[in-house]
């Protein structure tokens, strides 16, 4: 079976390897206090940086996942009040677990199709955190590098956290205009799930500090405190933090790899062109997500496009939020082979119209 689905999704074909070694040389075993485990979180935050191009002041943290960093944020950052700026799910439920914890966030929805209008936004002086989902998973758009910093910069006096789970390790992410980023291992990293990283800028930690919320096993705090001596407050996915480290490793950087992603996406763009039955559900190329392509087409032929790749031994992801009837979704991740991306299109010239 391939899948492309958008998460969890295809693993990194290396990992038959790195498992083998990881058992071999008795990581899965090893104790999360140990020197060797200090040593493996340490390279691994190292590769993350150098890789991925994260600022040498920031801060690398491991937690278990994306819904983690939801909570970990309205628990030990946020001190007043939050502004979320989203258009689809997985920013809409973001905005919900926090307004659960914190009683007190508010929420701002823009167009999906279009990009946010700065001028409209109406955040409260008393705000500290404006919270934004730079690539939202269910309707397959995203937020550019230059919109995050133009928020940045007309807000100065407030921190920025970005939702990046389903594009962090898939495009170039400037990591200098926002204060928290996010993403879990099974999108983009190509890895299973049960991971995530939590990128924080000094502006982020001196706010916990302020804040002081101690109260938790993952109170930012105690973690700061942990990652300190590259470790974790509690006994983390050791197996998965060894081969992110591997996969990092091996990983071009990430110009590289945006460069190589985007330019997959404008094939897809252009395949899809073509079709009649379906078409990108985000039309506007300026919003329109690289890493997750949301395509829509009529409810039953849905259905039947799904089923019919099923047959063929090939995962679509399903549809997601309101899009979940008349959209399937297809991941644009780096793990992803090209003999894989050659049968799914044959798959859509020989059955879909
Ligand atoms: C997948 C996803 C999440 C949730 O990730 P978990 O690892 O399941 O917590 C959150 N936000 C976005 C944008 C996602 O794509």
């Amino acid at each position: 079976m391939i899948t492309f689905y958008p998460g969890p999704s295809r693993v990194n074909s290396q990992l038959p390897e790195y498992l083998r070694d990881a058992y071999l040389d008795g990581i899965m075993s090893i104790n999360h206090r140990s020197p060797e485990f200090e040593a493996i979180y340490q390279r691994c935050v190292e590769l993350l940086k150098e890789k991925l191009q994260v600022p040498d002041a920031y801060t690398v943290f491991f937690t278990s996942s994306a819904t983690e960093c939801w909570e970990i944020i309205a628990q030990s950052l946020i001190e007043k009040r939050s502004y979320h700026i989203y258009n689809g799910a997985f920013g809409e439920k973001w905005y919900q677990y926090t307004k659960k914890i914190t009683g007190n966030a508010e929420g701002y929805k823009f167009d999906e199709h279009k990009a946010v209008k700065i001028k409209k936004l109406t955040i409260a002086d008393e705000t500290d955190f404006i919270c934004l989902t730079q690539n939202e998973t269910s309707n397959g758009s995203q937020v550019s590098n230059a919109l995050i910093k133009r928020i940045r910069k007309d807000y100065p006096d407030k921190l920025l956290a970005i939702d990046a789970t389903s594009s962090m390790a898939g495009i170039f992410l400037d990591f200098s205009n926002a204060d928290i980023w996010y993403a879990s291992v099974q999108k983009c990293f190509g890895l299973p799930a049960g991971l995530a990283i939590m990128i924080c800028s000094p502006e982020a930690l001196k706010k916990a500090k302020k804040r002081d919320e101690n109260n938790h096993y993952n109170s930012l705090l105690f973690m700061m405190e942990k990652a300190q001596h590259n470790q974790t407050a509690y006994t983390p996915n050791v197996l998965n933090i060894y081969l992110l480290m591997r996969v990092m490793e091996n990983s071009k950087g990430i110009i590289q790899v945006n460069e190589k992603m985007s330019k997959r996406f404008r094939k897809w763009e252009k395949f899809f062109n073509d079709f009649m039955e379906v078409a990108l559900l985000i039309q506007n190329p300026e919003v329109c997500s690289t890493t997750v392509i949301a395509l829509k087409g009529k409810k039953n032929r849905v259905e039947e496009i799904k089923e019919a790749a099923k047959k063929g031994g090939i995962t679509l992801g399903n549809g997601y939020g309101i899009h979940k009837e008349d959209t399937f979704r297809i991941a644009n991740f780096p793990a992803i082979k090209k003999k894989e991306i050659r049968l799914l299109k044959k798959f859509f010239t020989n059955n879909v119209k």
